[in-house]
Order: structure tokens, then sequence, then C-alpha cells
């Protein structure tokens, strides 16, 4: 999942970051709203967590300006103060959410996982393809039953493949949802961690559940090509 964090505070930006990277979000920082809107205009976002308080437009008038553009990225407001009027107008800017400063990390994590569950319209927090289940909340993933530990950018890439089930997925998209934009695209890395989330999910089973199409990327499946 990849998250434009939108926050002018170098401090508070630099401290949510580097929870949402150690949680396996791919996060870029705008400092302001038109770096915010050149962004979005650019990059594959799945969630915009966006303060209110930024110098020159505020994060009303940058949710305005987004949804006036036709973006259907999920917004999550942060508002400095818990007053209703803030929260009616941040809705009715066109915002999905809002989180009241200052919050505990945990329930920034629960309402970036409500966010996506509402974009994908998947049911509750487990994504499934055959007999592979990844649990968004508790990050677990077991197949058939056993538990198999990952680390948090094979969690995320495996959570990216669940999210696009039986679709071919390009390392393209694949860089542009899990990783940031400080992604070297010359590398092999995605084919490394591919290479390692196989010999996890893959390996020890007797159905290959990621299958590599030649020429175009990655495709995660539980139909066996013919
Ligand atoms: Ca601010």
């Amino acid at each position: 999942m990849r998250i434009l964090l939108v926050e002018d505070e170098k401090r508070i930006a630099d401290f949510i970051r580097k929870g949402l990277s150690e949680n396996g979000y791919a996060v870029d920082v705008a400092c302001d709203g038109e770096e915010a809107l050149d962004w979005a205009a650019v990059a594959e976002l799945d969630i915009i967590v966006l303060d209110v308080l930024l110098p020159g437009r505020d994060g009303l008038d940058v949710c305005r300006e987004l949804r006036r553009r036709g973006s259907h990225v999920p917004v999550l407001m942060l508002t400095a103060r818990d007053a209703i009027e803030d929260r009616v107008r941040g809705l009715d800017s066109g915002a999905d959410d809002y989180l009241v400063k200052p919050f505990a990390f945990a329930e920034l994590l629960a309402r970036l996982r409500a966010l996506a569950r509402r974009e994908r319209s998947v049911l509750g927090t487990h994504l499934r393809v055959g007999d592979l289940v990844l649990d968004t909340a508790s990050r677990q993933v077991s197949r058939q039953g056993q538990s198999i530990a990952l680390t948090s950018k094979e969690f995320s890439l495996l959570e990216y493949l669940l999210r696009h089930p039986n679709q071919v997925l390009t390392r393209t998209m694949i860089a542009e949802h899990v990783w940031n934009y400080d992604f070297d695209s010359s590398s092999n890395v995605i084919d490394v961690h591919v290479r390692n989330l196989r010999r996890k999910i893959d390996d020890p089973f007797a159905a290959r559940l990621i299958h590599t199409v030649r020429g175009a990327g990655y495709l995660l499946s539980d139909r066996q090509p013919e």
C-alpha cells in the first residue's frame, strides 16, 4: 500500500513516516498542498494522509481540489481540534475519514486498514487466495493453517498480490504500490523479493500460487495454468 503523507511539520512527518514504513507501507512525504497535488497527479497512491494545517493551501482546500480533478483516492484528514465544525468541514471537503491530533499510532493504522477495505470492497481483515490467508490487522500469514513469517516488505508485496488476484501485475505496478519514490527501477529488487516470498509461501507446498508471466510480470492465483 502506497501512502502520501502531507505534513509540513518535519518532526511529526518523520515520526509518522517511520511508523508507517515499519508497518510495511510505502510512504512519500509532501510538505505543502501544491506538492501534494503534484504527487497526486503523477503517482499511483492508495491513500492520502492529509494534515489540515499547512502553509499556503490548507488541507481542506487540497482535498476539494483533488475531488474537483476527479481523484477518488481515499483521504484521511488529520485535524488539530476535535470540534464538530472542523470534522464536518473535513468530511464535506471530500475526505473519507479524519483523525484528531495527537492520536495513538494504532488508531492511525486501524483507520488506514478500514479505508483500504472500503476502497477494495474487501470484507473483514482477511485476504485469501486458495489456502493462503493474510490478516491485515494482526499481520499474520498462513497457508494450510501453518503460520509463515515474512519480512515487512514481503508482507507488503504479498498483500498487493492478494488484493489483485488472477491479474497480471507488472514490475512497474508492483513498484508503484509497494515501494516509494526512492525506488530504483533499474534494480532487480522486485524479482529478489518475489523469489524470497516464493520460498516461503510456495516451495513447502504442492500447488504454486505465484506465477511468472513471461515478459509481463507476476500473477497470484490458485488456478493452475494449462
Ligand atoms: Ca501541519
